[in-house]
């Protein structure tokens, strides 16, 4: 009688506040069933002891911000069999690419008393721009269901089944009125991907675009509409230039 391996479940951390890893242990009863189904190889956030790889899936949370994480990364990639990555910052560079768009020296001057000590490359990039990636998932912090999702997929040896439609899909099927044609509040919720239930319009507040861009993107057809809802350039380009700054800058370029 042959006996089945556990596959084993690796979690990497780069430049991100940890948001995202907290979700995984937020999951709490699915993480007792998961424990039984994998071993959790390297998880730093939840244990100190580590085995080395391969590992059959792993989690990257975090940008790559920092020459060292930039080597590492290739690493880590070689250790995994699938790599999925976590979160605003590992898919579109985080709020920490706000730097790509100005000098970072000058923003290490005005956060760090002592800007010398901190080696830091010029821009946040996603892991994506480094390595192949297996599959992104998006949010700031990512959905627990969705990570979930993600887990099992790759366990059971299918693609994950997670829709990449806007979150005014989500906000339609909750029935939620929308905030736009309602009130002529700025939403994002047309180019943002699904992910939250469409939280902040049930609140009646329009999305400022947490979960990154959706599968198909038309910025050029919503700006006019953010303009008529009292954006000047300025106000769309601090709406755009959020925790997934770099991702909306791309979709603006031709
Ligand atoms: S409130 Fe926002 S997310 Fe909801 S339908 Fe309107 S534009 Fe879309
Ligand atoms: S900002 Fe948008 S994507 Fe983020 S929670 Fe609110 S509605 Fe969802």
């Amino acid at each position: 009688m042959t006996t089945r391996r556990t596959p084993t479940l690796a979690v990497f951390k780069l430049a991100s506040c940890d948001g995202c890893q907290l979700t995984l242990l937020n999951c709490e009863d699915e993480l007792l069933a998961l424990a039984g189904e994998v071993k959790v190889a390297h998880f730093l956030e939840a244990s100190s002891a580590v085995e080395p790889g391969p590992y059959d899936l792993t989690l990257v949370e975090g940008s790559i911000t920092t020459p060292e994480d930039a080597e590492r990364i290739h690493t880590i990639r070689a250790a995994s069999r699938r790599l999925v990555t976590i979160g605003a910052c590992a898919t579109a560079g985080g709020v920490q690419a706000l730097r790509n768009f100005a000098d970072v020296d000058d923003y290490r001057r005005v956060v760090y008393a002592h800007p010398e000590y901190v080696a830091t490359l010029a821009t946040s990039t996603p892991v994506s721009a480094h390595v192949p990636v297996d599959f992104e998932l998006r949010g700031c912090p990512i959905d627990r269901r969705q990570l979930l999702e993600v887990i099992t997929a790759y366990l059971a040896g299918r693609k994950p089944d997670i829709p990449g439609h806007s979150v005014c899909f989500e906000c339609k099927r909750r029935g939620t009125v929308c905030v736009t044609v309602a009130d002529g509040t700025p939403c994002l919720g047309p180019v943002t991907h699904a992910g939250c239930g469409a939280l902040c319009p049930a609140y009646r507040r329009g999305c400022f675009g947490c979960f990154g861009p959706a599968a198909t993107v038309n910025l050029p057809a919503l700006i006019p509409l953010l303009r008529r809802d009292g954006l000047d350039e300025d106000a769309v380009g601090r709406f755009l230039h959020t925790f997934n700054a770099a991702a909306f800058d791309k979709e603006l370029k031709p």
